[in-house]
């Protein structure tokens, strides 16, 4: 049974980078690798498109304020990162990290991998360094790891190769975690941010996932994921903003905050490119947007045992 759930979740990938082609292909975002992984893109309606944009650019602000702000060598770990291209677009914005680690199941990485080779505008941005692993499961270069593990098993064995392969525990590190904890039971999840928050000397942490599941819409939304075999195990341990906080503070993090998607649109996004987004496609169904928006969550923490490296974290 547990083997149909991680089918499933993993064919959630598919969902995502779905979302993010066709909100590229509206002009809502750019990104030029997204096309090696979705040859025709299926138009997603406004809400849709409109929500991958403030995830993927409050997602972005999160990271390029880290990138920024923090002076020294940094990595950036990204937890389930399915086919997502930050590490490409970064590269080729120069945008400034020491190593780039990817996790996901190996049948998601086997896939990653086979695009990347096959595209020279993505393997050339690897360097000259770049080689495969694992029979073609794993891609390592000097500033970029693409791991295959499962995550649940993230302290006793995914930590470890990761080691091996140059994570650097005295490094400041942002971890991304894009609707992938969310999955998972409360348990194993806590354990990645336990061990994060324990072991690392700087970090953060950047989760985006669904939140309020027993409304109306949150019924609804877990129903229609249950039709696809899908469950969200962790939603009831972190189901409010609060408690998104709580995970993370209570597990040894100095500081956390959560918004919702609606604050992040209103308060964090430039206005400039709200404007710009609003020309692109009507939006109709405003109140059905603000429904959406408010059940899903980005929260980030902090924690640095460095006190230049903390000042740093806290502007
Ligand atoms: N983070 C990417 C993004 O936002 O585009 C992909 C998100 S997709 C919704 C969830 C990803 O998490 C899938 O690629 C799935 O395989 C991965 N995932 C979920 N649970 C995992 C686990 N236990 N170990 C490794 N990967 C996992």
């Amino acid at each position: 049974m547990d083997s149909v759930h991680e089918a499933a979740v993993r064919g959630t990938n598919d969902d995502a980078v779905i979302s993010k082609a066709s909100a590229v292909q509206a002009a809502y975002i750019s990104d030029n690798f997204v096309k090696y992984f979705v040859k025709r893109p299926p138009r997603r309606p406004p809400i849709i498109n409109r929500g991958t944009y403030v995830r993927t650019t409050g997602l972005d602000i999160l990271i390029t304020k880290f990138l920024e702000t923090v002076k020294a060598k940094k990595q950036i770990v990204s937890f389930g990162a399915g086919s997502d291209t930050r590490y490409f677009s970064y590269k080729e914005r120069s945008r400034p990290f020491h190593k780039y680690f990817e996790i996901d199941y190996p049948e998601i990485t086997s896939r990653k991998v086979a695009i990347i080779r096959r595209h020279k505008q993505m393997y050339t941005l690897l360097g000259e360094s770049a080689r495969l692993g694992m029979g073609g499961m794993e891609l390592y270069a000097d500033d970029y790891c693409l791991i295959a593990g499962d995550l649940r098993e993230f302290t006793t064995h995914v930590v470890d190769r990761l080691i091996q392969h140059g994570f650097d525990t005295s490094l400041p590190t942002i971890f991304l975690s894009e609707c992938v904890l969310i999955y998972m039971e409360s348990g194993d999840s806590d354990k990645i941010v336990r061990w994060v928050g324990e072991n690392m000397s700087a970090a953060v942490f950047v989760v985006y996932e669904q939140i309020l599941p027993d409304d109306a819409f949150g019924s609804v939304m877990l129903q229609n994921l249950k039709l696809r075999n899908i469950e969200l195990r962790g939603i009831y341990a972190y189901p409010s903003l609060e408690s998104q906080k709580e995970r993370f503070l209570k597990r040894g993090w100095t500081h956390a905050e959560a918004i919702d998607i609606n604050k992040m649109h209103d308060r964090h996004i430039d206005p400039r490119e709200l404007e710009r987004i609003s020309r692109l496609e009507l939006l109709d169904e405003v109140e059905e947007w603000r429904l959406l928006s408010a059940h899903y969550c980005i929260a980030w923490a902090y924690v640095a045992k460095n006190e230049s490296i903390m000042e740093m974290l806290e502007q």
